[in-house]
């Protein structure tokens, strides 16, 4: 079958969805294309860290003085997406303090809201809390549910106009004179889509992508384990407030936690080996700030893959420190027309980055139209059970908040 679109996003992700929702709100026509249920990549299978901008306060500020800003768009338009829970930064005895000094001074740089506690009043509240807490930094971390999300963003999007197809997969894109003009989706019998602009929002995968069209996007793509364990009652976010590394992450759900995580670089987003021993490895550093973790058997662990963009990786030394900020890259400077790639980026901001690419693509087609996405509320955002109908319409594997569907 042939088929005509404005634009094709490739890739259901928070990303992908975001975009098809920010395009089909200013009147473009749009088809995205996911190849498994939405959200089935990394973004569910994220921690689901609705970031206040604090994990990032002392060493990016524009990092995070974007989550702040997407933690409060978020919370706004997709209330019911969203576990309002708060953060701690947690510094146990013998943290540096002068870690803990800097990630309060930089909140506050940043206008995150953070307010210092003693650990007695962290543990009067989160009994949970081991003995040695020494003093926490509450700050306005949430959990989103990543499922929710997606099925929302995407419902959104198909109310503007938007045609999204789940089960989509693009083989191929198919290229004329210098430009990107099509691509051929295993869809309902094989599909040939002829558009204007493709939007490569394939995350760990995008590299893949670009391909087919003779362009590279180099991604370093880094594995993170998650752990899941039933029982144990804390609600706030727990982040240990020290340097970034791994297991310094607690994530309340509704009768488990979710520990995390690792950052290994993989060559392949899809096979990689998941070890037993960063599985341990959690759970023994995650009990340093809850006792009652020590020595417990996983429930259950999923793995997720970064869509990390490799560039400056040699720079700054690293997996874990490639940047978590994201780009946009329009591959006319690479001799391609009519094709854009967003990589990199989070959960937590993806909607501002759907925005730039939405501003990219309406300059390149002439478009004018202005972005509504941060005032406009989703679909369900203050109905559970509407959004749950929307979860089984659309995402098939989310194991980050499988929980509320068990
Ligand atoms: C371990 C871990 C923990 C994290 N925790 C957090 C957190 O707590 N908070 C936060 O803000 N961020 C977090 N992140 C980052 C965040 O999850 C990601 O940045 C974000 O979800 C990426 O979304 P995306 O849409 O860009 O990519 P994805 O969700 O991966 O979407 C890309 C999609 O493209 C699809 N695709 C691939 N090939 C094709 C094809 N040929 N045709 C069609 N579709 C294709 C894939 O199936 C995939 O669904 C975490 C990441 C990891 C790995």
């Amino acid at each position: 079958m042939n088929r005509e679109t404005d634009v094709l996003v490739v890739g259901g992700g928070a990303t992908g969805v975001g975009v098809a929702r920010d395009l089909a709100m200013r009147g473009v026509d749009v088809t995205l294309c996911e190849r498994g249920g939405l959200g089935s990549g990394t973004t569910g299978r994220s921690h689901g860290v609705l970031h206040s901008g604090a994990r990032y306060a002392e060493s990016d500020a524009e990092g995070a003085r974007e989550c702040i800003a997407e933690n409060r768009v978020v919370k706004g338009i997709a209330g019911a997406c969203v576990r309002d829970s708060g953060g701690y930064f947690v510094a146990l005895d013998g943290d540096d303090p002068d870690y803990f000094e800097a990630k309060l001074e930089g909140c506050r740089a940043q206008d995150i809201p953070a307010e210092p506690m003693s650990g007695a009043a962290a543990r009067e509240a989160v009994p949970a809390l081991a003995d040695d807490v020494e003093r926490v930094i509450r700050v306005p971390d949430a959990v989103v549910y990543p499922s929710r999300l997606v099925a929302a963003t995407a419902e959104s999007a198909r109310r503007h106009g938007a045609r999204v197809l789940p089960d989509a997969p693009v083989t191929d894109l198919h290229t004329e004179n210098g430009r990107v003009v099509g691509a051929t989706v295993d869809h309902d019998g094989g599909e040939t889509v002829r558009t204007n602009h493709v939007v490569n929002a394939a995350g760990a995968w995008a590299g893949r992508i670009a391909e087919k069209a003779g362009v590279e996007v180099s991604m370093q793509p880094t594995k993170g384990v998650m752990v899941a364990i039933e029982g144990v009652e804390v609600d706030p976010v727990l982040n240990r407030c020290r340097s970034p590394a791994d297991g310094d992450l607690v994530v309340p759900h509704d009768d488990e936690v979710v520990l995390g995580t690792t950052s290994v670089a993989v060559d392949d987003p899809d096979e990689y080996s998941r070890e037993d021993e960063a599985v341990d490895r959690m759970v023994a550093e995650c009990a340093a700030m809850v006792p009652a973790l020590a020595n417990r058997e996983p429930d259950r662990t999923y793995w997720g893959v970064r869509p990390l963009y490799a560039p400056d990786e040699d720079e700054r030394g690293g997996a874990r420190s490639i940047s978590r900020g994201f780009f946009l890259l329009d591959h006319a400077d690479d001799g391609v027309g009519g094709f854009s790639s967003i990589v990199g980026g989070k959960l937590t901001t993806h909607r501002r980055m759907a925005e730039a690419v939405a501003d990219h693509v309406c300059d390149a087609l002439g478009v004018d139209g202005t972005c509504r996405t941060a005032d406009e509320p989703l679909p369900g955002h203050d109905d559970p059970a509407e959004l749950d109908d929307l979860v089984g319409e659309y995402v098939t594997d989310s194991p980050a908040d499988s929980d509320l569907r068990d």
